[in-house]
């Protein structure tokens, strides 16, 4: 037998677009439920970007790979608060030219900056996003003097964080606190297996410490992320649109060798990102301690070699786009999806001119030596051995990565080609609602929280006025 819990509201998933979506149901006055599949831990209970983190925030450990040539591997988080624990909260709102494209192709209503400004104002007032005060760390600094030297707008990213008191602003920092005090229920732990309607209300089939659950709603939101989602609905027989779109922003990688101390421990983390390319590509800093300098080298052991003595001097920096289009897929008995991209060339290609343009910024930056993280590509000397790379990206022996997922469920009046409608209620679907980053229509480049975030509350807002209906 099941055990069985009625209540007015179920979030799954406790990602920030479940935990906005979540609060404000719960300040509205509905007895809300948060389902979280991940452990319900402070944000401070593990190191930050520690092998100890991945194991515990992360799902897979951090493993999660899409198939393809070049397959990309990328990461979410699996914890109370979803990927807003783990990552760094660089912050951007949406740019206004993907607003009007999204607009456009998509026919999403009111998506236009100004009326979406409400709702970033209301999501930035609750989780802090500030400017690093003070000087950038020289890692950073590098990356905007390089691109100044050459000409390239960079700008320093702002961050959710909260630099007084030195705590991110995570969801386990301030909307799941605020979902609490409003009376709502967090339940880690705990997965959602499948969703169905009866009798007028949603029913969600869940597991909890190996024991079924059965959770009955009013209203439903599924905010699983832009891989759980999709493969939760189709598990649940729900497919127009579902998991055919996925996108990524894939990053390739490159370290710079510089003659003098840039990465000290201590130093906060780097903010600096070149924008002048975008949409095509964008470039920024990564974190750089010895373990994901040697995680990022391990295809090159000649600039690998000098991490042991020169992990000080060395950065690790990116780029990247939108390539990839991608699919997700449920095979009966295997608990993951499926997950296979395929690229468009000219795609791939801008991302390779991304790398060139990269090597050239650390370079211009005062760099010693640069490493391309490609699996046989030499470590280059001088700005003029970028020349001698290969014309095209090695595709076979290519690596991609990706920490930014979106795009899986995407929302809009265009029937054709959307899985929603405006405001996140899934076509014929009886007013099941999706709020995550699978309604986003497409890449930002910028990085995406902030989005997700400001949609998830103009989507809650619309479906408190509406009752869920
Ligand atoms: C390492 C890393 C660094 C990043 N850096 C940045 C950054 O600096 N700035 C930025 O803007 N973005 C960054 N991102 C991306 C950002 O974190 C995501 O865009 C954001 O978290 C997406 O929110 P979401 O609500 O869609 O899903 P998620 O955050 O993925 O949350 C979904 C939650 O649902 C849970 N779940 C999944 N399936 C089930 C199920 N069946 N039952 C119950 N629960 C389930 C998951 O465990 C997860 O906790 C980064 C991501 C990572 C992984």
């Amino acid at each position: 037998m099941a055990d069985r819990l009625r209540v007015d509201v179920a979030v799954l998933g406790s990602g920030p677009g479940g935990s906005v979506t979540a609060a404000l149901c719960a300040e509205a006055g509905f007895q809300t439920l948060l389902l979280e599949e991940g452990p319900d831990l402070p944000l401070d209970a593990c190191r930050h970007f520690s092998g100890e983190e991945i194991v515990r925030k992360y799902r897979n450990r951090g493993l999660s790979l899409a198939f393809g040539k070049p397959s990309i591997s990328y990461m979410e988080g699996c914890c109370v608060g979803g990927g807003s624990e783990v990552n760094r909260g660089l912050y951007h709102r949406t740019p206004a030219y993907v607003l009007d494209r999204w607009a456009r192709e998509y026919q999403v209503d009111a998506l236009t900056p100004d009326a979406l400004a409400p709702h970033f104002d209301a999501c930035e007032a609750r989780a802090r996003v500030a400017g690093l005060p003070g000087r950038a760390p020289p890692l950073s600094q590098r990356l905007g003097d390089g691109g100044a030297a050459l000409g390239w707008d960079s700008m320093q990213a702002p961050r959710l964080f909260d630099y007084a008191s030195g705590r991110k602003q995570s969801m386990s920092e301030t909307f799941i606190p605020q979902f609490r005090r409003a009376g709502g229920e967090v339940m880690a732990g705990t997965r959602a297996l499948r969703i169905a309607r009866a009798n007028r209300r949603w029913r969600v089939s869940a597991v909890r410490d190996g024991r079924a659950l059965e959770i009955e709603a009013d209203g439903l939101f599924v905010a699983c992320g832009a891989v759980q989602t999709p493969a939760l609905l189709r598990r649940s027989g729900i497919r127009h649109n579902v998991g055919n779109s996925l996108r990524f922003h894939p990053m390739l990688k490159a370290v710079a060798l510089f003659s003098d101390a840039v990465n000290r421990p201590g130093d906060p983390d780097p903010v600096h990102q070149i924008k002048a390319f975008e949409p095509r590509f964008g470039i920024g800093c990564s974190i750089s301690s010895p373990a994901l300098l040697a995680l990022a080298l391990a295809g090159n052991p000649a600039m690998r070699a000098h991490i042991a003595q020169a992990s000080d001097r060395m950065g690790l920096y990116y780029v990247q786009n939108g390539s990839g289009h991608a699919r997700v897929r449920c095979l009966p008995g295997v608990r993951d999806p499926i997950v296979s991209v395929a690229h468009e060339s000219n795609e791939l290609e801008a991302l390779y001119d991304g790398l060139r343009h990269l090597l050239s910024a650390l370079f211009a930056a005062g760099a010693e030596a640069v490493q391309p993280c490609l699996p046989g590509l030499p470590m280059l000397r001088s700005a003029a051995e970028i020349d001698a790379l290969p014309a095209s990206l090695p595709r076979k022996s290519a690596s991609l990565s990706s920490v930014h997922v979106f795009a899986s469920c995407p929302m809009g009046g265009n029937q054709r080609i959307t899985a929603t409608d405006s405001w996140g209620r899934v076509h014929g679907g009886d007013g099941l609602r999706i709020a995550d980053a699978s309604l986003m229509c497409g890449p930002t480049i910028a990085n995406p929280q902030g989005s997700v975030m400001a949609i998830a509350h103009r989507n809650a807002l619309h479906a408190i006025e509406r009752r869920f209906a």
